[in-house]
């Protein structure tokens, strides 16, 4: 497998003092609605405010002298071109970001923020893996993609680590999927601390390549970038490194509409007094709206970002 469970206890390391060991939440009136009993993983504290700090500090840590010195490239819908501009001022690496032009402004500005540059390309009528390709190879840059890496899946998982390792007896394992990076890589902390955990992935309902993959057998690639408000997870097919982690370790692939997401975004900011992104909220989401079955289970849920657009956000509650 493209990734160990020593691959990530050799990221948590890497990531000590560096990256936070973000808090896991309970909330009684989420239980009392579900059934079961929840702990969420609370990313969106986490440096940058989502879990892709991880994933990116362990690729660019990793990089040679030479790599760090000529700069990285990423192309990111949000979250992980802020996480890539923060690992690469804390190590003082130049970087490029690739965005699409109607990424969420908060996230552009986070991006830019963190002195990175940002480039910015239309959806749906330029390809973001070429265009970065194209300028990658021009200017000498390395690439450090957001989730098909080996380096970025082992970062990713250390969110999985701590959570397994501070709370016991987990039955049910539930996170969100863009490229399935995340899922991927805790997945494998999860199945190392607890072999019978059943592990779900949550897509938007209009993006569910993932689940296509899943049943298919085979890396599903849709034609265009998906319209949801989960805009962190737009992307149009897993990963030659996250599938495979995917079909041996995960039991199924579930969806959330977007209403979905709406109603447990506003169950976290109202009732648990956090803010959650949309794209934060998927696995939550799935919970709630009972998608799977989760009656009197420990259930480990991964709140994977916090970079919500709050006017918009209050504007659709
Ligand atoms: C990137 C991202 C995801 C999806 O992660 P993948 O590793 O691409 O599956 C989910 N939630 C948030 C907040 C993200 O930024």
């Amino acid at each position: 497998m493209p990734v160990t469970f020593q691959d990530i206890v050799s990221a948590a390391a890497r990531l000590e003092g560096v990256a936070s060991h973000t808090p896991v939440l309970t909330s009684r009136t989420f239980d009392a609605m579900t059934g079961c009993t929840a702990f969420f993983k609370a990313e969106n504290y986490q440096r940058a405010g989502a879990f892709k700090f991880r994933g990116a500090y362990n690729a660019f840590v990793q990089l040679t002298d030479e790599q760090k010195k000529n700069g990285v490239l990423t192309f990111s819908s949000g979250n992980h071109g802020a996480a890539c501009a923060l690992a690469g001022r804390l190590l003082g690496v130049p970087v490029v970001v690739v965005m699409n032009h109607d990424a969420p402004q908060l996230k552009k500005d986070a991006v830019a923020g963190y002195g990175a540059e940002v480039v910015l390309y239309d959806r749906e009528e330029q390809v973001r893996e070429e265009l970065g390709n194209k300028i990658a190879a021009e200017r000498g840059l390395t690439l450090v993609p957001p989730y098909d890496h080996a380096h970025v899946v082992a970062g990713q998982g250390t969110a999985g680590k701590e959570l397994f390792e501070s709370v016991s007896g987990l039955d049910v394992f539930v996170c969100g999927v863009g490229g399935g990076g995340v899922l991927s890589g805790c997945s494998v902390a999860a199945k190392h601390y607890r072999p019978e955990v059943a592990i779900y992935g949550v897509e938007p309902e209009a993006g569910n390549d993932g689940q296509q993959s899943f049943r298919a057998g085979e890396i599903v690639k849709l034609d265009r970038s998906p319209d949801t408000i989960a805009d962190g997870a737009r992307t149009t097919s897993l990963g030659l490194i996250t599938f495979p982690l995917i079909q041996k370790n995960v039991m199924n692939m579930l969806t959330v509409s977007d209403d979905e997401l709406l109603v447990a975004t506003r169950f976290f900011f109202e009732r648990m007094k956090t803010v959650v992104e949309p794209t934060g909220a998927l696995g939550a989401a799935a919970v709630m709206s009972g998608k799977m079955d989760v009656k009197g289970k420990r259930v480990g849920i991964v709140i994977t970002g916090g970079n919500a657009d709050m006017a918009d956000l209050v504007g659709r509650w």
